[in-house]
């Protein structure tokens, strides 16, 4: 996912004032604002999914050593659920070491501290809502997991609560209320798809650009809890009206035009993605247009990394990396464009002494090999620059991120024409329909 950043960043403030301004904040929220008639689908809760409102992140994996400080801490071995004795406002240190969580409480000036091990397992929880780690504030609990190369750190929280801190993170409170909603419910039906498919890891989501970028509570703010509060329970769902599911409602920064199709980028549909759509919303995105040029050399070792990372494509020839590493990379071309202007094969030729080669690469794999911050979006075309030593490949492009379902540039701008939530997501998601499970 992408992360768009409107430089309006919530500063953090004192954990304890912060608390007690969610409180009064959630005690207004539910009584000022209402479902719109409209949104109040007529679908009423769906069994099971009321279970469902818990999700793990992850926050941090292979740590070495991390803090937590808090009030009334919880601490405790997972499995025998055996609470260690604590000062009501007290501070621990966490190292994994040889596959168990190591506890030590920080006891403060003239005192000693304590030590404890806690097996491969470990919690922490505080009747006060909110813990931080390394002074960042959380929400309800963590999990700790002791593997082989340090603990990793899973926030368990109410996902509505997880949704409050992820506006300011994945896109920005100051959108209008519209496009803000589009995006919580693109979120929220994420990260239930998530929950449901992930059951067997010890999380549901990451916390940076692999799912929905996380911060925890320091970036929640009123705007933001409001909006999220409106739309409460409200997913995204393919199937029928007795048996539906949440859609992997993916989203990505700028479409440049148009949406893509799941298996485009992935190489398998996803239910509910039946066609990509047309945007001419998002051409004021400071993404809409892009450029970069990158050297031959660039080119070379980004080939190399990827055929060493066994991502080669099967009809390559078995020598093709003694071509690459000892040839000269002479031609980039697209050799064919889909429908919505995105390279889907990408030809490159070598020459080798008196011989030559084409290889073809998918256009999604060329992209994560060169990096999907140079080649910012699949929809390109490369063109040869002579450089004063090497041929350099000056990259044009359309978009930024993958271009599957939600355009959030695109749905921004919608927001601020007036389009509601629903024409919004409708747009977007043609194949989906809202539905509300809590
Ligand atoms: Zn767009």
């Amino acid at each position: 996912m992408m992360r768009l950043v409107f430089g309006g960043r919530i500063l953090p403030i004192r954990s304890d004032v912060f608390i007690a301004t969610i409180a009064a904040v959630a005690s207004c929220v539910a009584i000022l604002f209402e479902l719109p008639p409209a949104l109040a689908s007529p679908v009423p809760p769906e069994r099971g999914f009321a279970q469902k409102r818990r999700v793990r992140v992850r926050l941090m994996d292979a740590v070495s050593e991390f803090r937590v400080r808090g009030l009334d801490l919880k601490v405790s071995n997972s499995i025998a659920r055996k609470n260690l004795k604590a000062d009501l406002t007290s501070e621990w240190v966490f190292k994994c070491v040889r596959g168990a969580v190591h506890a030590q409480q920080l006891a403060g000036v003239g005192k000693q501290n304590r030590s404890f091990i806690l097996g491969a397992q470990a919690e922490v929880r505080t009747p006060a809502g909110f813990l931080l780690i390394n002074g960042r504030p959380y929400r309800e609990e963590i999990r700790l997991y002791a593997g082989r190369r340090g603990c990793e750190v899973v926030n368990h929280l109410d996902l509505e609560k997880y949704l409050d801190g992820l506006v300011n993170a994945e896109f920005s409170a100051r959108w209008s209320e519209e496009a803000i909603a589009a995006q919580v419910v693109a979120a929220r039906t994420y990260a239930i798809y998530q929950m449901n498919h992930y059951r067997k890891r010890h999380y549901d989501v990451e916390s940076d650009v692999t799912d929905q970028v996380y911060g925890g509570s320091a970036i929640e703010d009123f705007r933001a809890s409001r909006v999220v509060a409106k739309s409460q329970g409200l997913i995204l769902t393919t199937g029928s009206p007795r048996n539906f599911k949440p859609l992997k409602a993916f989203y990505h920064s700028t479409c440049g035009g148009a949406t893509e199709l799941p298996q485009k980028v992935w190489g398998k549909p996803h239910p509910g993605f039946q066609t990509g759509v047309q945007c001419k919303f998002c051409q004021s995105s400071p993404k809409f247009r892009w450029q970069v040029t990158l050297g031959s050399p660039d080119v070379v070792r980004a080939f190399i990394r990827g055929m060493k990372s066994r991502t080669m494509p099967k009809t390559w020839p078995k020598d093709a990396l003694r071509w690459i590493e000892k040839g000269k990379l002479i031609g980039l071309a697209a050799d064919r464009v889909n429908a919505s202007g995105r390279v889907e094969q990408v030809s490159s030729l070598w020459t080798l002494g008196d011989k030559a080669l084409r290889l073809s690469l998918p256009g999604s794999r060329f992209r994560s090999w060169l990096g999907t911050t140079q080649i910012q979006s699949a929809a390109f075309r490369a063109v040869a620059v002579q450089g004063t030593r090497d041929l350099k490949w000056l990259f044009e492009g359309r978009g930024y991120g993958h271009g599957v379902g939600m355009c959030q540039w695109g749905a921004k701008v919608m927001g601020e024409k007036g389009f509601s939530m629903a024409q919004i997501l409708k747009h977007y998601y043609p194949g989906a329909v809202l539905r509300k499970v809590w």
